[in-house]
């Protein structure tokens, strides 16, 4: 894995679904995680994180540590190591000590962009017309919280009809293929 490889935090989303040859929802995060040769700690084990972070990333000796606050619901962790990812991937600047990220509000946001489309992938929700907060909670596995933000997003994309504009997104949705049929007879046989 090249740290800081990717640009923009959507296109990042879809490189790291692509190279971690991600087919199905919910995302596992942590598999990315190991591939990607990164330590991931509880901080009920290493009582590193201040009382109100969700999460952070040291640098020590060229290895890197997600540190996630355990205690959170399994939905919030999965969010916060993916927004740590984002850090990541986006090659965000560390702080000068190697624990954390510089913090700044569009590192912030983009980090949060990843997150968001990396665990609920746009292409893939509009292909199953999973278009609500709660049903995009369920399928995901993420908050409630987060997914009424994707929810609002995906009425915008809807509205435009804005898929498939970029290659890489045309390239998500074709790996995610059987996913997506799977889940169409599924809910056909339901009915
Ligand atoms: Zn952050």
């Amino acid at each position: 894995m090249n740290y800081g490889c990717y640009k923009n935090a959507r296109n990042a989303s879809w490189c790291c679904l692509i190279d971690y040859k991600i087919d199905k929802l919910p995302v596992k995060v942590s598999s990315i995680v190991h591939k990607s040769e990164i330590i991931l700690l509880k901080n009920s084990n290493v009582n590193l994180l201040k009382d109100e972070e969700s999460g952070t990333t040291l640098m020590q000796k060229g290895k890197l540590y997600i540190v996630y606050s355990d205690k959170q619901s399994v939905r919030r962790c999965r969010f916060t190591i993916a927004h740590e990812l984002g850090h990541i991937f986006l090659g965000h600047m560390f702080q000068a000590d190697g624990n954390g990220f510089v913090t700044t509000d569009a590192a912030e946001h983009s980090a949060n962009v990843f997150a968001r489309d990396l665990l609920a992938p746009a292409c893939v929700l509009h292909e199953l017309q999973i278009l609500t907060a709660a049903e995009i909670s369920m399928l995901c596995n993420i908050s409630l919280e987060a997914a009424t933000y994707r929810a609002n997003r995906m009425q915008e994309l809807e509205k435009r009809n804005a898929f498939y504009k970029h290659p890489l997104e045309r390239e998500v949705v074709k790996q995610f293929i059987e996913f997506i049929n799977k889940k169409k007879s599924q809910s056909q046989v339901e009915l």
